[in-house]
């Protein structure tokens, strides 16, 4: 089973999409293995969004991102990387597909209410980035048997 990273984002918590972001994520089958409450620092955006840190909007990145707490969360599944990318919708709500967190819940591509890790190396290091060890669990749930058919895990 593979793991990702996803954050939820200061336009997820000012709207108060919390409830309905992690209900989807459970509703369909995602287990989670690790969640807390963080700020991010200016620190923390530079290393999460090193492939952004020469771009003219970082400074205002950096201010969205860190104007409340975000929550983060570790992710677990087959192939939960792509399945949890996808999910959540392409970077401009605007064009996210409805049915995605970003196309059901948001109209915007910089408050875009949700973090995904893009592939599975960069989901490994965020998720060693945000979480210790003592903070993640190898927990999945007693219905997995139901969640996954024989062979698939
Ligand atoms: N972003 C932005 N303006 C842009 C591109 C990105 O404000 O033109 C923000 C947006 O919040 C996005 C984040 O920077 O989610 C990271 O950008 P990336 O290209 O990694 O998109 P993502 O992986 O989040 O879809
Ligand atoms: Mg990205």
């Amino acid at each position: 089973m593979e793991r990702t990273l996803a954050i939820l984002k200061p336009s997820c918590i000012e709207r108060s999409l919390i409830g309905e972001i992690i209900n989807r994520i459970e509703k369909r089958g995602i287990i989670i293995q690790g969640m807390k409450m963080i700020r991010m620092t200016e620190e923390m955006c530079r290393a999460h969004y090193s492939h952004l840190v020469e771009k003219p909007f970082f400074p205002e990145l950096v201010k969205q991102m860190t104007c409340t707490p975000v929550i983060v969360i570790c992710l677990a599944g087959v192939e939960v990387v792509r399945v949890f990318r996808e999910m959540t919708g392409v970077t401009n709500g605007r064009n996210a597909l409805p049915g995605t967190l970003r196309g059901d819940f948001c109209v915007s591509g910089q408050m875009n209410i949700v973090h995904a890790s893009d592939s599975v190396e960069n989901a490994q290091a965020e998720v060693a980035r945000f979480f210790s060890p003592e903070e993640l669990f190898d927990y999945v749930p007693e219905n997995l048997n139901f969640l996954y058919g024989a062979g698939e895990i």
